[in-house]
């Protein structure tokens, strides 16, 4: 059995990420105990059913009395407000974290409200799935993925190296960078790409000569990797989109750039840009397999029904 790292854990918002953090702490022995409380007496109703936290309670102001960690879990729009709740509530030498997709914002609304005597360590599991809520949690999400942590300037290190040691204990790789260089990373690894998926998905449902069943019908021709993406918690993305405005409008004028040059080739017949452009695009996406950071296997890995036994009627049958 593993050390525990936390005495007390406090949990505000458990949904998605909170509850796997609940589940892959519990499961690793990081903690002593687990504190949750979430925002709608539902949510608070459903951790206790599936037995998340050692404790649920109703306010953030309590959930915080006596822990040595909390992690803020909620969309980043409402980070700074939740931070002002906890603020004088927070106990001497706890670390405060979050597990915000956006740095820069998170660290400007919360860090105000947070007291000196406790370790502010944001963080960021790059990790998650396009669904929401306590129920679709599970342990192993963190397995294998990176968590950034944004630990302002003068943070203590011992405590961020604790944080560190605590995502390491629940599978994660952690890498530190400052707030504003995780925002440009990931407003094009992650943010620009979900932006393109919601714009294709709502193109293709407004597309007035193709019915709304043949997208559907036919979406495995590419379609259908965009719509997990852009399935993903409409709340949880306007709040990106709006606290990381400057990465991601800076990335959008490249991508735009970008599409404009194949747009050119394609309407010149250039052949040639678009052969060498797929086959820089095809590298990448074997180095990330080499890497480990998804599965070798074809189509994601996606089940294919065998083949029935019984020969399949051909339709040609009567002209052999
Ligand atoms: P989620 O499943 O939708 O859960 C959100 C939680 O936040 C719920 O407990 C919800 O409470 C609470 N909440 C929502 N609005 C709130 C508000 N205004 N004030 C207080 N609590 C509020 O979301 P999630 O996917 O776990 O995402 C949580 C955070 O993780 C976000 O900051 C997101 O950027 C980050 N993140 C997400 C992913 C991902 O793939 N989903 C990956 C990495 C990081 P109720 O249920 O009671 O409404």
């Amino acid at each position: 059995m593993s050390k525990t790292l936390y005495n007390r854990l406090a949990l505000i918002g458990v949904g998605l990420i909170g509850s796997s953090i609940a589940r892959a702490a519990k499961l690793q022995n990081a903690v002593g105990s687990i504190v949750a409380t979430a925002r709608s007496p539902e949510t608070r109703r459903r951790i206790a059913e599936l037995g998340l936290a050692d404790q649920v309670v109703e306010t953030n102001a309590e959930a915080v009395e006596g822990a040595d960690l909390v992690i803020v879990c909620i969309p980043v729009g409402a980070c700074g407000a939740v931070a002002a709740e906890i603020g004088p509530h927070l106990a001497p030498g706890a670390t405060v974290s979050d597990v915000g997709s956006v740095k820069g914002s998170v660290v400007r609304d919360m860090r105000p409200h947070l007291p000196a005597h406790v370790h502010f360590v944001p963080a960021h599991p790059v990790a998650g799935t396009e669904y929401s809520g306590p129920d679709a949690g599970f342990a192993e999400l963190f397995v294998n993925r990176w968590c950034i942590l944004t630990p302002p300037d003068g943070t203590d290190a011992a405590a961020t190296d604790k944080l560190a040691q605590f995502w390491t204990l629940l599978g994660a790789n952690v890498e530190a960078m400052t707030p504003e260089h995780h925002d440009l990373v990931l407003a094009v690894t992650s943010h620009l790409p979900h932006l393109i998926a919601y714009t294709i998905v709502g193109t293709a449902d407004e597309l007035q000569n193709v019915t709304r069943s043949e997208v559907l019908k036919f979406s495995a021709g590419g379609f259908r990797d965009f719509t997990r993406i852009a399935a993903s918690d409409p709340t949880m993305w306007r709040d990106v989109f709006l606290a990381n405005k400057d990465a991601v409008l800076e990335m959008l004028g490249r991508f735009n750039e970008d599409i404009s040059a194949l747009t050119r080739a394609i309407r010149n017949g250039d052949g040639a840009t678009l052969f060498e452009h797929f086959a820089r695009t095809r590298a990448i996406r074997k180095g990330i397999v080499q890497i480990g950071q998804d599965s070798p296997a074809p189509d994601f890995g996606r089940p294919h029904p065998d083949l029935p036994h019984t020969p399949m009627p051909k339709p040609y049958a009567a002209e052999e």
